[in-house]
């Protein structure tokens, strides 16, 4: 018998476009639901708390591609750096040196989005598209921290043309860096938009990295 868990992520996979890559959102699941997505196939995680992650990463089969997707304290730089593939929410340049730092003392290459704010909520995290300008010369120097692209939010909203807007706004500034600090750096490749509710408009808009939680997984469980 599948699992919902399994016929979820297959049939997400079928709607995904080639060369989307699916990140199962598993933050506030248990490590249960995780090794049923990893049964059926499911190799990419995201989580956003540092705690949390660093319970289920022993937990869990050593083959799995830990995303980091929350706001990150730089504080939590070090417990998280050797537990993950990819940093996708930084979102202020002390950050992201303090993950270029760590990554360089480790030597480890820490794969890293740098978070573009673009939505209407003052509360959502992120770099704005002129923050991100004027960083992005120091951030493609570094060598612990490899910047792979960008990762951005929508607004929060029923309005699908502001959602539109917001989503051509984080390609837009991924576009720019890649002709710009980035050109020619091959690895800066990823646009990371788009989640449950809003992930067919981010693809529609460029997005080639989806965030997927609880159209997978169900209602998160505050345990
Ligand atoms: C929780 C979260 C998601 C997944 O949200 P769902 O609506 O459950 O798909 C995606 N991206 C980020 C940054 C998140 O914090």
């Amino acid at each position: 018998m599948t699992s919902s868990v399994a016929s979820r992520i297959a049939s997400l996979s079928r709607r995904l476009p080639g060369g989307v890559t699916l990140v199962a959102v598993s933050k506030f699941h248990p490590v249960e639901a995780i090794a049923e997505a990893y049964a059926a196939g499911q190799r990419v995680f995201g989580e956003s708390r540092a705690q949390e992650l660093a319970l289920k990463v022993p937990a869990l089969p050593a083959d799995i591609e830990w995303h980091f997707i929350g706001h990150l304290q730089s504080n939590k730089v070090k417990a998280v750096v050797p537990l993950v593939h990819t940093i996708q929410s930084v979102d202020s340049l002390k950050l992201l040196r303090a993950i270029d730092d760590e990554a360089r003392k480790t030597g480890k290459v820490v794969n890293v989005l740098l978070q573009v704010h673009v939505a209407a909520e003052e509360t959502k995290f992120g770099f704005s598209p002129e923050e991100l300008a004027g960083i992005a010369a120091e951030a493609a120097a570094m060598t612990g921290a490899r910047v792979t692209g960008v990762m951005g939010m929508a607004s929060n909203t029923d309005d699908a043309g502001r959602i539109a807007a917001d989503f051509a706004a984080i390609k837009s500034c991924f576009d720019a860096l890649a002709a710009g600090a980035f050109a020619g750096r091959h690895h800066f490749a990823t646009v990371s938009m788009g989640m449950s509710g809003d992930w067919p408009l981010a693809v529609d808009h460029g997005s080639n990295m989806v965030r997927i939680g609880s159209d997978i997984f169900g209602e998160r469980q505050y345990f």
